[in-house]
């Protein structure tokens, strides 16, 4: 077995425990749900009903646009009431699109594409019915899973590796969804390696989730997919060292995991998919974790996607105190919400509410160059450069230090003694370098078009006096035919 030394990481306080204990629940369907348009990392899906239609469980209500998309479904029966803008917990901060059905509570199916023997599926054609059903990386990444299998398979992968490390603190979705339905995530990781034809199949999970480790062993016993136990430490759960800890490879800088012909998948989405294609189930519902000291009853819930979190929360829980903080996904990667009146995403693996006690908010010191941050560093970059070349307004230079490959896990921020917010900085310089690019790109496009406008200006000037030319030459030689014709008589 490989298990080489990992670089960096940190070992944040767990808090599993809070969460763990119980077994999923339903969560029930709330009169209304306000389903996004963007749900998925790419152009949105746009409404392909309107307002007044009456909707089945599971029907399509947006479709994908473009190669890097994703549709969405309804996720029960009932009347399209709006379709409008509304804040959805989307990194941008910016108003989506969403839909907004009605609930009938009939929760009646449309017509679903059943499969005997998904075996005997063409891999092309899996990947096609991924896609249809709208499962993106449920692992929060929301990249749509049809576009990386459909490469996959083009480029061809000789592993697949399932990622049930979460190792972010407070989230146990995961956890709880291996022990519980470990049959439909073997399942699902046997189907996606029929998709990509890949040779082998590698589950890692953390080791302080020993029961879900023995019971998705005991599920894989005689499939040939290994479920192997990973250290814990944040962030295991990122590509890169999951792929170092299951396969030995190290992943080259500015790298993906498929440049080395490895796909990386999450645990959940491998259920999404076994549900898809074996049940002819769309992506409708997802398992979120409701966590934080602020929380009452801490747990997991099975949630239909467009459900509110305010609902969720009032339903399942409530609070004990007033929150400090509200994140959506786990504390060190996920998105601060304003409040809870933002509906339930396929990417949303976690709910928390955290007290002040459990945020340690401090004030940012001067850096003291410890350097504790570079060797928690999981990708090995030097954090406290990086950030210096921020500071001083040199985003371009942050990039030369390796901004690119980081991976904005958070865990130079946790551990820095001076509490200097150094993701916030990362995080800030990458939409800095990106917006730049962008700019360039705009430049570079209407230099080509103004180039363009110009070659075809010059042509038309060059058609229009070849066709002048041709035409005196053609009057010329019929007033010499003419000249020579009155001559002659
Ligand atoms: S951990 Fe914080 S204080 Fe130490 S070198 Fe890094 S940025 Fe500076
Ligand atoms: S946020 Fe970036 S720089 Fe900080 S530890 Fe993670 S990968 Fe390294």
């Amino acid at each position: 077995m490989f298990r080489k030394s990992l670089r960096g990481g940190v070992h944040p306080t767990a808090h599993k425990a809070l969460s763990n204990t119980s077994p999923i629940r339903r969560f029930p369907l709330p009169q209304r749900l306000h389903i996004s348009m963007q749900q998925h990392l790419g152009t949105p899906a746009t409404p392909v009903v309107r307002v007044g239609d009456q909707v089945l469980k599971g029907q399509l209500i947006g479709a994908s646009q473009g190669h890097i998309s994703a549709p969405v479904h309804a996720p029960t029966s009932g009347r399209i009431t709006a379709i409008a803008e509304h804040t959805a917990p989307h990194p941008s901060g910016l108003p989506v699109l969403v839909v907004t059905l009605e609930c009938d509570g009939r929760d009646q199916w449309q017509d679903t594409l059943v499969v005997a023997d998904p075996y005997k599926l063409a891999p092309e054609e899996v990947c096609v019915r991924v896609g249809a059903a709208g499962i993106v990386g449920l692992g929060g990444a929301t990249f749509p899973a049809a576009v990386k299998l459909g490469l996959s398979l083009k480029t061809g992968v000789d592993t697949l590796i399932l990622n049930g490390g979460e190792c972010e603190p407070y989230l146990t979705c995961d956890d709880r969804l291996m022990r519980e339905s470990a049959t439909d995530v073997i399942q699902g990781a046997l189907l996606m390696q029929h998709a990509v034809q890949a040779r082998q199949v590698f589950i890692g999970i953390e080791d302080n989730k020993p029961e879900a480790l023995q019971i998705m062993q005991t599920a894989a016993a005689g499939t040939g997919i290994e479920v192997r136990a990973v250290p814990s430490r944040y962030p295991m759960g990122s590509e890169k060292q999951l792929v170092q800890q299951l396969t030995g490879k190290e992943l080259p800088a500015m790298s993906r995991a498929a440049d080395s012909g490895l796909l990386v998948h999450n645990v959940a989405t491998a259920r999404a998919v076994y549900q898809a294609i074996v049940e002819g189930r769309p992506l409708i519902s997802r398992v979120v974790t409701l966590s934080g000291g602020a929380v009452t009853h801490p747990g997991n819930w099975e949630v239909p996607l467009g459900t509110l979190a305010s609902e969720l929360m009032n339903h399942a829980s409530g609070f004990d105190v007033t929150p400090a903080r509200l994140i959506m996904g786990g504390p060190m990667m996920g998105i601060q919400l304003p409040n809870l009146h933002v509906p339930i995403i396929k990417g949303t693996s976690g709910i928390l509410a955290l007290t002040s006690e459990e945020i340690q908010q401090k004030q940012p010191e001067p850096c003291v160059r410890c350097a504790t941050c570079v060797r928690s560093c999981p990708m090995g970059l030097q954090p406290l450069e990086m950030a210096a070349a921020i500071r001083s307004g040199n985003v371009k230079a942050a990039a030369s230090l390796g901004l690119h490959d980081c991976v904005g896990c958070g865990a130079c921020s946790y551990i820095c003694p001076s509490s200097i917010p150094l993701v916030h900085l990362f995080n800030y310089a990458k939409g800095e370098l990106a917006a730049q690019t962008r700019a360039r790109q705009k430049m570079e496009n209407t230099r080509v078009l103004a180039q363009r406008r110009e070659e075809r200006l010059e042509r038309q000037a060059r058609e229009r006096e070849a066709l002048m030319a041709a035409r005196r030459a053609e009057a010329a030689r019929k007033a010499a035919a003419q000249a020579a014709e009155e001559q002659a008589s």
